[in-house]
């Protein structure tokens, strides 16, 4: 069967995926009044990664989602959809380490108190070692780190996460990233941060990455932006197609014509378009191509890796848990690396104010045993970590729902760059109609602007003749015309912004 949707139109877009950057490209091009079919697969709901899950009257994240960017132009779009129904947060994040609350971003009186003298003074020690004999040329995150803070605190404050959000030893990542994510920052810097107020630090400048605290959130979750969005599209006549995969991505004479979408009862469709805005992994993007695309970009695509995610979302049977949005767990002796309680973003994220909805996020890769667990399983391991960490009683875990999101985060590894300008080159030369938006459609690590941004322009383009390059923009969600992506080396560097760890090159 074929389905041309607007049969009369010389323009139809197919957007295949509704999360933040299909779905933002979607409702710019039907501002333009450029027709538009949106496909998703999932069944159930739009906003991808950003989605937000629904169970026994609790609302879960995908791992919490905050809503902060620099760019106006997002942090407008955001107040035209939801108006009242996004809200300002206070943030509370603190570190859980060995029974103990630390602050985050650390403070260095907080955590002297919580560690008590012993410890204290070996940090200090430690710290002072650090300072005095330095690894030189620290090549590590490690050695970047322990110069910094000290080998101590390295050790009790940095190195437990990282290496669960990364299945990576911090000796084997590259200090690159560690020099990005916490620039500016070290003992002294945060013992400025923790008694200097913010005007004699130098103001809005002096604010680090790492110490943003505030940030808007949706009432009932991230999902509801994209709910909400997709409401819009459907009033406009283009609403989602729920639970239609994309399998082949039909091309000829250097320009897609289709892609063929199976529902969830197998039957496959046709969906014709004369231009095409992908937001799926690269990966499979590439695979699904027919005719097929030649055995280099094959090779290059297959390249491309990913780190997969579990949350474990449970219902507690208790009103207050604990305070902040999230806690870090440091502790080694637990797999869970961070604890979201969702009623403190929102009070309308648990219909019973009694109860409490916490999500625990566990870091793996599909390969991973843990990923094929059976729920009963991960659901067992959840309750038993929160009874561990002194968080609830076992017999307050009311009920809980699992939920594997494979693809989290695209891996930087030290390839990944040339495989991607060998897809990317291939696909403008080839396919000039397949546009690529979003974090698994670029391979970029990001946040919801920086995929929003690139959908926006994209569908700029099509609608109006612009000629935004989407690589350009950056993990900030800035349009940057002037940075030329071959400054970066292998294409994209620059917009793609280094904010993951890479393993130090042999
Ligand atoms: C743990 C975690 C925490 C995060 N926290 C934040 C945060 O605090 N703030 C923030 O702004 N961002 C955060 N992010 C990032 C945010 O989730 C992403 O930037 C955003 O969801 C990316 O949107 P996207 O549309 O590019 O991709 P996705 O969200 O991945 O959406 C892609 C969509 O395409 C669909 N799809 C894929 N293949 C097909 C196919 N073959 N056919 C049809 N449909 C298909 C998918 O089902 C999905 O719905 C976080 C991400 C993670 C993992």
């Amino acid at each position: 069967m074929t389905d041309s949707t607007s049969p009369g139109s010389t323009q139809h877009v197919v957007v295949m995926g509704a999360g933040p950057a299909g779905l933002s490209a979607a409702y710019e091009l039907t501002r333009h009044g450029t027709p538009v079919t949106v496909i998703e697969k999932d069944p159930h709901t739009v906003g991808g990664i950003a989605r937000t899950l629904e169970f026994m009257g609790c609302r879960f994240d995908v791992g919490p989602h905050r809503f902060f960017s620099k760019s106006a132009e997002i942090e407008a779009l955001w107040t035209e959809v939801l108006g009242d129904e996004i809200r300002p947060v206070s943030r509370l994040t603190r570190i859980l380490y060995r029974g103990k609350f630390f602050d985050y971003p650390i403070r260095a009186s907080n955590a002297f108190l919580g560690l008590g003298p012993v410890e204290t003074a070996r940090c200090v020690a430690s710290y002072a070692q650090a300072r005095l004999r330095p690894v030189a040329d620290p090549k590590s995150f490690e050695d970047w780190v322990s110069n910094q803070f000290g080998h101590r605190l390295f050790e009790i404050f940095f190195k437990t996460y990282t290496e669960k959000v990364w299945g990576i030893p911090t000796s084997e990542l590259s200090a690159d990233w560690a020099g990005q994510r916490i620039r500016g920052l070290n003992l002294v810097e945060v013992i400025r941060n923790a008694v200097l107020p913010a005007s004699l630090r130098g103001g809005e400048r002096a604010v680090v990455k790492t110490l943003v605290d505030a940030f808007r959130y949706p009432r009932r979750g991230a999902g509801q932006m994209w709910e909400s969005v997709a409401a819009r599209l459907a009033k406009a006549g283009h609403g989602v197609r729920l639970g239609e995969e994309v399998v082949a991505v039909r091309h000829a004479s250097g320009r897609v014509l289709s892609v063929v979408v199976r529902d969830g009862r197998g039957a496959t469709l046709d969906v014709l378009g004369s231009e095409f805005i992908s937001t799926m992994p690269i990966r499979e993007l590439i695979a699904k191509l027919q005719p097929v695309a030649p055995s280099i970009v094959r090779n290059a695509a297959d390249a491309l890796a990913y780190r997969d995610f579990i949350t474990v979302n449970l219902v507690l049977d208790r009103a207050d848990v604990f305070p902040d949005q999230w806690i870090y767990v440091h502790d080694p002796g637990v797999k869970v690396g961070r604890i979201a309680n969702f009623k403190n973003f929102s009070s309308a994220m648990v219909a019973d104010g009694g109860l409490s909805g916490l999500g625990m996020e566990y870091f793996c890769f599909d390969t991973d045993g843990m990923w094929g667990w059976p729920d009963a399983e991960l659901l067992d391991l959840g309750r038993r970590e929160l009874v561990t960490l002194g968080i609830c009683r076992a017999d307050e875990v009311k009920a809980g729902m699992v939920y594997r999101q494979p693809k989290a985060y695209p891996v930087y590894d030290g390839e990944y760059l040339g495989h991607l300008a060998v897809v990317r080159e291939w696909l403008a030369r080839a396919l000039p109609n397949l546009w690529l938006v979003g974090r698994n459609g670029m391979h970029h690590y990001n946040n919801q602007d920086h995929s929003m941004m690139t959908g926006i322009l994209v569908a700029r383009n099509i609608a109006t003749g612009a000629h935004f390059d989407p690589w350009l923009v950056n993990t900030d969600a800035e349009y940057h015309e002037e940075e030329r992506a071959d400054e970066a080396g292998g294409g994209g560097g620059a917009a793609t912004g280094r904010q993951v760890p890479q393993r130090i090159a042999s």
